[in-house]
């Protein structure tokens, strides 16, 4: 059986980037509602003793796409904080978008170029591969870096639900306000390559 995870900060604490009116939706209605999904599907899949992400690897169909936007939603929203840390990556991380992009805001240029150019629903990914190397992908739907062997860093979520409320059809303007609110320390953290 699978959970709902726990926000790591009040509902009301990304505003006014993403209310808790937002949140509240997104959370727990959206993602609860993907979780309610996998948990009637696994049964009987020969999936159910497995970790999450080896499901998305190996599933195909309705249970990909919730098994799939769980890992998205609980990625994305870990990746948040209040009051980032740091303002900016560090480390590798940092080296390694400066060493392929030129400077961080060539990088986020590109990433919101991407989020915004995303036809329907999907999810804008910056994604490592086995050697460090660092790619920005569109994956449309539940898709994600896991079920093609790469290993996540940071996501947008570009699904309607994730902004409608709040910015309305203006996708660019909402991608362009979620950089104050990662959490780069965390992200940078786990980038170990
Ligand atoms: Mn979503």
């Amino acid at each position: 059986m699978f959970t709902l995870i726990d926000l790591p900060y009040p509902k009301d604490a990304l505003e006014p980037v993403i209310s808790a009116r937002t949140l509240e939706f997104h959370h727990g209605k959206h993602l609860q509602g993907y979780v309610d999904n996998l948990n009637k599907l696994l049964p009987g899949s020969g999936l159910e003793e497995l970790p999450l992400e080896e499901i998305v690897k190996k599933a195909q169909g309705a249970l990909f796409n919730n098994a799939g936007q769980i890992l998205n939603h609980n990625w994305y929203f870990g990746q948040f904080a209040p009051k980032p840390s740091m303002a900016a990556p560090g480390g590798r991380l940092l080296e390694q978008i400066e060493k392929q992009w030129g400077d961080l805001e060539a990088f986020k240029a590109e990433f919101e170029q991407k989020g915004v150019s995303l036809f329907g629903s999907g999810w804008v990914w910056l994604q490592a591969d086995a050697d460090g190397a660092l790619s920005i992908a569109q994956y449309a739907g539940a898709d994600n870096p896991v079920a093609h062997g790469f290993q996540p860093v940071l996501t947008f979520d570009v699904w309607e639900h994730a902004y409608y409320l709040d910015y309305q059809n203006r996708r660019a303007a909402h991608l362009a306000a979620l950089w104050p609110i990662v959490d780069w320390e965390k992200l940078t953290k786990a980038f170990v390559k």
